[in-house]
């Protein structure tokens, strides 16, 4: 089979993973529901047919294992998750999975083994939909979950163990799906890209240099509530005003900082009535980039405008961060050898962060690691319209399929190098 066909075929297995949803009308699969007991499953038949055998760890993560040349040979990750948020798209996710199989399948159907063995991963869960907590399935590879997380309910007050055993997984064995960095070669993950810089610059493909730190600020001004029809302009402390003048700002000011993002996406005004000045606002700012020091620089100087903004106006601040992540290189060399694959199809790689986490975030943490992106129409995730070109997935496969071969061509001693 080509290349072409291969494209073709992840085109319309990402379409048969779509139909099967937890709810009739829009794509919801999430952890450990009966669409994800269905989704493994059929992931776990296409892994079969691109000859991998194939298990499911304690947590429900499904994993496909391709041989390496040599039995004692260290192992390559590929993978990205099967679970979504509700009324998702198609592509955030499956596509990592799908493409990552589809390459597998390529060095199956022309008997080609390399160095190392490769397994690819379905992660059970990213997305943290069911238990507002996110990479259940990568933090159980790395040794990261938490155990107090089995605890947690969902909203129908099933708890995350009793979620797990029926799924078919072990709660009381996710230590054993720890894997030994000393046995791994490395994660590459394949994903939409959830933004518009490659459709802006015509870009199939790019490569990611890393994965954004973020930091997650809860603000409160608190101002004096009073009547609107009796108290004067000039007399007014009204919280809104402040916090609108400091929204402004914080556009603004991320201009000083160049890759910022900054967003003030949640607002909530109290009292909250027509006829009542705002006496208190809580508002929340997400702010992201690449760089950790300008990321933190960059939220000291939010915190001093939006002192200075309250300060003016008479307005008490409380500035609290709630929620904080570090950024996460990609590794120079596995980034150089996916760069050198691409270069191979296209005229320009564009290097880009990612703003988003990712499974290869949490996996980063105990092996190199490295991620290609797919443009996606208009930018758009999280949400039904989103859309992938079949010649853009033929650019993914192709260089996945080259990047696997030169890391095979770089670890073989008979690839011609020269050792010294
Ligand atoms: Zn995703």
């Amino acid at each position: 089979m080509s290349t072409i066909d291969l494209a073709q075929t992840v085109m319309e297995r990402i379409e048969a993973l779509a139909r099967i949803s937890e709810e009739p009308d829009r794509l919801t699969r999430t952890f450990g529901s009966p669409a994800m007991r269905q989704a493994n499953d059929l992931v776990a038949t296409w892994m079969r047919e691109a000859g991998m055998t194939v298990s499911e760890d304690a947590i429900g993560n499904v994993i496909g294992r391709y041989p390496g040349r040599e039995e004692s040979g260290k192992t390559f990750l590929l993978g990205s998750h099967l679970d979504t948020v509700r009324d998702a798209g198609k592509y955030d996710g499956p596509l990592g999975v799908i493409a990552a199989i589809a390459c597998v399948q390529q060095l199956h159907q022309s008997q080609t083994l390399l160095p190392f063995a490769i397994e690819v991963i379905g992660f059970a869960d990213e997305e943290g939909v069911r238990y507002q907590t996110t990479y259940l399935g990568s933090k159980v590879l790395t040794g990261r979950f938490n155990e107090q997380d089995l605890k947690r309910f969902d909203s129908r007050g099933i708890s995350m163990a009793d979620a797990i055993r029926t799924f078919g997984g072990n709660p009381d064995k996710l230590k054993e799906g720890r894997r030994d960095p000393q046995q791994l070669l490395g994660y590459t993950e394949i994903h939409i890209e959830q933004g518009p810089v490659l459709e802006k610059k015509y870009q199939p493909v790019g490569v990611v240099t890393a994965i954004s730190g973020q930091m997650r600020v809860r603000a409160r001004f608190t101002g004096q509530a009073g009547h609107a029809g009796t108290t004067p302009m000039g007399l007014r402390r009204d919280a809104l005003v402040a916090a609108a003048h400091f929204i402004t700002a914080v556009e603004v000011s991320t201009n000083d900082f160049p890759g910022l993002i900054a967003t003030v996406g949640q607002i909530e005004a109290l009292p909250g009535a027509s006829n009542v000045i705002p006496g208190e606002v809580i508002l929340t700012v997400d702010i992201r980039h690449h760089v950790d020091a300008t990321r933190t620089s960059a939220c000291a100087r939010l915190n001093e405008v939006a002192h200075r903004t309250a300060e003016k106006r008479g307005i008490a601040l409380d500035w609290e961060i709630v929620h904080e992540a570090q950024s996460v290189p990609c590794s120079h060399e596995l980034t150089a050898l996916l760069s050198k694959a691409a270069k191979r199809h296209l005229v320009e790689v564009t290097e880009l962060a990612s703003g988003a986490g990712h499974d290869a975030a949490m996996l980063g943490e105990i092996t190199p690691m490295a991620m290609l992106f797919v443009r996606c129409e208009g930018g758009i995730s999280h949400n039904p319209a989103e859309a992938v070109m079949t010649d853009d997935v033929r650019v993914a496969i192709a260089v996945m399929g080259d990047y696997l071969l030169l890391l095979g061509n770089q670890l073989n001693p008979l690839s011609g190098k020269k050792h010294a």
